[in-house]
């Protein structure tokens, strides 16, 4: 059995360990028999803003910040997607983790999509949550609104797709998964299975994925050394699901030949 794993993250991401380099994961690739690709997907927000810029999130409800940023940022990406390139025959694949900003817009440059293999969409940070002093209801409404529009703004793969939300409410209702499978579905999205933060919704995400056949990735979103090349999580949920890799429609990418 061959694993893809198409959203991992290098010392370019902010939160990522330091020393985590493409060279690290071209290296676990080579020793790993069952791993034949992996993806870098580092964060949007961290190849276009500084750090302290980051972590405000301004840009998520003023794009204007991104156009300000948007050379400076390309230059950033275009200098790692060509580290990352120097490793394509050994399995690495290129990509980015985007948000999707107040105007519909992701946080990557549009012009250098045809660079990346995979282009993973998430949320991290909504303007409407609990810190902001939103009702439950008011939060799931929004929080769905942003994920149906993130579906259709162009990403291959939807990253962690209830992890913000199961931060935000008690108990997210049930109803929600096939709701959030059939958005990614209707736009050709991947929904993604990820081991970086487990959430309770995961089993009954990937039961939904196999009976309606929707596009799935077993996604590591390593951090850490430790978290890179692994899919314990993925397996025990397969197991706990009552599946197998056979159950289920696995993505591939198409961006790149
Ligand atoms: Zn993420
Ligand atoms: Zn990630």
């Amino acid at each position: 059995m061959k694993f893809n794993d198409y959203h991992a993250h290098t010392s370019l991401s902010y939160c990522c360990d330091i020393g985590i380099t493409p060279r690290t994961y071209a290296d676990v690739v080579q020793r790993t028999d069952s791993l034949e690709s992996v993806a870098i997907t580092n964060h949007g927000f961290a190849i276009y803003f500084p750090e302290p810029t980051a972590w405000r999130w301004e840009f998520m409800t003023d794009p204007a910040m991104f156009d300000e940023q948007r050379d400076w940022g390309n230059e950033r990406l275009l200098r790692h997607l060509d580290a990352v390139d120097e490793f394509r025959e050994k399995g690495l694949r290129t990509g980015v983790e985007v948000e999707m900003m107040s105007d519909g817009r992701l946080t990557v440059d549009p012009k250098l999509a045809d660079r990346l293999d995979v282009i993973v969409g998430s949320v991290h940070w909504l303007p409407v949550s609990w810190n902001t002093g939103g009702d439950p209801g008011e939060i799931l409404d929004f929080w769905l609104a942003h994920t149906h529009r993130l579906c259709q703004a162009g990403i291959d793969v939807l990253g962690h797709p209830l992890r913000w939300i199961s931060g935000q409410v008690d108990g997210v209702p049930k109803e929600i998964v096939p709701t959030i499978v059939e958005m990614a579905r209707d736009a050709n999205v991947a929904i993604e299975i990820n081991a970086h933060y487990i959430v309770e919704t995961d089993v009954p995400l990937i039961r939904e994925a196999a009976r309606t056949g929707a596009r799935v990735t077993f996604c590591t979103d390593a951090h850490r050394r430790d978290e890179i090349g692994r899919f314990d999580y993925h397996l025990e949920l397969l197991e706990e699901a009552g599946l197998t890799m056979d159950s289920l429609t696995f993505w591939q990418p198409s961006r790149r030949a």
